[in-house]
């Protein structure tokens, strides 16, 4: 396998290395592959074996399992950086840190992509999550998205062929975004500062970005009812189940005070539930992706 692999190929790897939250046990492998050649060649190597593959981004939407995961987890980030203009469109390869690329697109006084300042994660993380803030969604200005599936299949589609959802997207399980291309509309530079530090500053105020943490864990129940505000009226802000806590800053944030575990995280997504299910008669979904736990266990 190491010898296979043109890009990194690192075995045992620890999970934690590869979370926002630096949670998460041994992948058996972690593959970052170098191009698309290296990736068909990964996934060839997969099927042939009956390897499971799971695919990530920087794992800031993540949380893996302490027993880790079985299979070969790859990473598109650091490698798949390709970032190209032509006019208002962009051409952008899944691996993109998604607020490098907003940055770029400012730069070039192109709108579209400004509100999304500040996410971290990469493009394809993105993609897949329809990631989004502040009224926008990375789905807005979407043109096209060039896959490949785990047989290796290279295909390419109309952004009009896909849905996108509040925190969905219509992508399959064995699609692998390897790049995507947007159409952005001229913009103002006062406009795109003004937003551009609206969102940098929403964000400090609002989010504990001093902790490691996934975001918010769980999706907004309805448009106008935040999963933050149901979870701040139970009173659990600031609850701990060892090192994972219930942000005091956020509600729906769960932070690493240190050394918190996937299972302390669990632990408190589970009291968040019922906390909330008692209270409101509101099941709360998650929001952030999980791998390598047993079936169920996510179920209440
Ligand atoms: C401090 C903080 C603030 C955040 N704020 C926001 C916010 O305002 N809005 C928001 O929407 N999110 C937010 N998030 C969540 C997170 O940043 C986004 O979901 C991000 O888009 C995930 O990108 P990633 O590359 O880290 O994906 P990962 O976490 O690595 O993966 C997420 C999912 O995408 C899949 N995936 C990743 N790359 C690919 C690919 N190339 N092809 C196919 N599947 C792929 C993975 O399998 C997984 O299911 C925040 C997170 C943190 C830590």
């Amino acid at each position: 396998m190491t010898t296979l692999v043109k890009g990194t190929c690192l075995l045992n790897e620890p999970m934690a290395r590869h979370t926002s939250y630096g949670i998460g046990g041994p992948a058996a492998a972690y593959v970052r592959p170098a191009n698309r050649e290296d990736l068909i060649s990964v996934l060839d190597f997969a099927a042939e074996n009956q390897v499971p593959i799971h695919i990530a981004g920087s794992g800031s939407n993540l949380l893996v399992a302490d027993s880790g995961v079985d299979g070969i987890i790859v990473a598109l980030n650091k490698t798949f950086t390709r970032l190209e203009f032509d006019g208002n469109r962009v051409y952008a390869e899944a691996g993109v840190i998604l607020d490098h690329l907003v940055r770029m697109t400012i730069k070039r006084n192109l709108s579209g992509l400004e509100n999304l300042i500040g996410i971290p994660g990469t493009l394809g993380g993105a993609l897949i999550m329809n990631a989004g803030a502040f009224g926008s969604e990375i789905s807005d200005h979407l043109l096209k998205v060039h896959l490949i599936n785990i047989q290796g299949q290279e295909k390419t589609i109309p952004a009009e062929n896909l849905t996108f959802g509040y925190r969905s997207s219509s992508f399959q399980p064995d699609e692998i975004i390897v790049a995507a291309e947007f159409k952005l509309v001229s913009g103002s530079p006062a406009d795109l500062k003004q937003k551009q530090e609206r969102a940098g500053s929403g964000r400090k105020s609002s989010q504990p970005l001093r902790f490691r943490s996934a975001g918010s864990v769980f999706k907004n129940p309805r448009p106008d009812l935040a999963a933050g505000y149901l979870i701040d009226k139970t009173g659990l802000k600031g609850t701990r189940v060892g090192d994972a806590e219930i942000s005091t800053k956020h509600a729906n944030f769960f932070i690493n005070r240190g050394h918190a575990t996937a299972n302390d995280v669990v632990q408190l997504i589970k009291l968040t539930q019922a906390k909330v299910f008692e209270k409101f008669n509101i099941k709360l979904e998650l929001e952030i992706k999980t791998l390598g736990f047993e079936p169920g266990t996510f179920r209440s």
